[in-house]
């Protein structure tokens, strides 16, 4: 039987005039993401994106899995296509969902009827098909408030026959709302940011900042594959990885400890602008999230801010961290982030940061040294390459 994956398109269909600019980028993304798995073909029509495999091993679990994590999908189905002629569309449908229908004790069938030349109207459909079943199951009853399986049928430019969908990844297209530059660290609150950026369709590149030998190897790793997993939800991710033991070694030498970490914030927000310039990316991405801890306050975020040219943005500001843990939990990023490696942030660490620094004591501070060549050099060595989903 021929099957074919049905994405129902999310926010999109709300959209007025840009529409088409938000269907494109769409599905220039699906097609990016399922290009691995083999060919396909695609269509659109009623607010529906069609993916029909055109090779015959093409694993179609394995393109479901990718499409749910499309942003700008709101469902997705796994259907039977056959003709809209009724004797093929019974058939199909006690063929293709045969083990469905045996395990359960009741059903209902729901049908959408887009093509109204078809002669049946959607009561009638679910009339005929729900007797045709109950003939060939005749263990099942019919329950049209809780249903264990209900059969869907769609009537369009040809019969879909499917069990129901299942929730896509919601938002919209990534690319439709331009780049942003994602400070990712290794911990759980980062990753949850760009896939929340992400999801409002920004292109999310992400920095890093690496203190070797004070952070480990192990460490960076364990942050490639955080953005790796990110890949899943927000495309391949441009990554750069700063070296900044020199700086923060300097910082440690030079300025007053109690403001340590919110000159780090500072600086490192300086070389992360530098590099946005470069690539045209306008926006800066934290984790950051009110009050979580002492440079998470109000007064730390404003004097971060002041050394920033470009709007930050820090999607988890009004998130508890339990709330923050259950999405972590959902896009698969969990289980690396509680990995126990070192983050350039924890080296050095004041015993008694202020959590309430005056922003004219920290410019002072910052004036007292040099940093500028220690920053141009810091840009100038950083590397850059590209993490795809694996
Ligand atoms: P996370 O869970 O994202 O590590 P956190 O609660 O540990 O956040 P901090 O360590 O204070 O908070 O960092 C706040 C934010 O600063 C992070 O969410 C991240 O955006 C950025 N950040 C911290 N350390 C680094 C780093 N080594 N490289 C890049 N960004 C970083
Ligand atoms: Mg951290």
């Amino acid at each position: 039987m021929k099957e074919i994956i049905l994405a129902k398109f999310g926010e999109i269909v709300l959209k007025g005039l840009n529409k088409n600019t938000f269907e494109a980028q769409l599905l220039r993304n699906v097609k990016r993401r399922l290009k691995p798995l083999g060919k396909f073909d695609f269509w659109k029509a009623q607010s529906t994106l069609y993916i029909k495999p055109l090779d015959e091993d093409i694993d179609i679990d394995g393109a479901i899995d990718k499409v749910k994590k499309i942003f700008g999908i709101a469902k997705v189905a796994r259907a039977v296509a056959v003709a809209k002629d009724w004797n093929a569309i019974t058939q199909a449908a006690t063929d293709y969902l045969e083990d469905q229908l045996t395990c359960a004790n009741s059903f209902k069938v729901q049908a959408k009827r887009a093509d109204k030349k078809f002669p049946m109207g959607s009561p009638e459909i679910c009339m005929q098909l729900g007797g045709a079943i109950l003939e060939k199951f005749p263990h099942l009853t019919v329950d049209v408030h809780n249903p264990d399986l209900v059969v869907n049928v769609e009537i369009r430019e040809d019969a879909f026959i499917h069990a129901g969908a299942e929730d896509g990844a919601g938002g919209i297209p990534v690319g439709t709302s331009g780049k942003a530059m994602l400070l990712l660290s290794g911990g759980i609150d980062s990753p949850v940011a760009g896939y929340m950026m992400a999801k409002r369709g920004v292109a999310v590149s992400a920095i890093h900042f690496e203190s070797p030998p004070y952070t480990s190897e192990r460490a960076r790793l364990k942050v490639e594959k955080l953005a790796s997993l990110m890949a899943h939800y927000c495309g391949a991710i441009n990554f750069h990885c700063v070296p900044f033991t020199e700086i923060q070694e300097v910082l440690r030498d030079n300025a007053p400890e109690e403001l340590f970490t919110i000159l780090m914030r500072r600086l490192m927000m300086e070389v992360a602008q530098r590099i946005c310039d470069k690539e045209e990316i306008s926006a800066l991405v934290t984790g950051e999230s009110l009050g979580q801890v002492a440079s998470q306050t109000m007064a730390a975020m404003v004097c971060t801010d002041n050394a920033c040219r470009m709007p930050v943005f820090r999607p988890l500001i009004g998130m508890d961290k339990s709330e923050i843990v259950a999405i972590s939990r959902k896009i698969n990023t969990f289980e690396t982030s509680i990995e126990p490696y070192e983050d350039c942030c924890t080296v050095f660490t004041p015993k008694h940061p202020k959590t309430r620094p005056v922003l004219s004591d920290v410019i002072a501070a910052q004036q007292a040294f040099d940093y500028e060549p220690l920053i141009q050099k810091a840009v100038e060595n950083t590397k850059i390459y590209t993490l795809n989903a694996f």
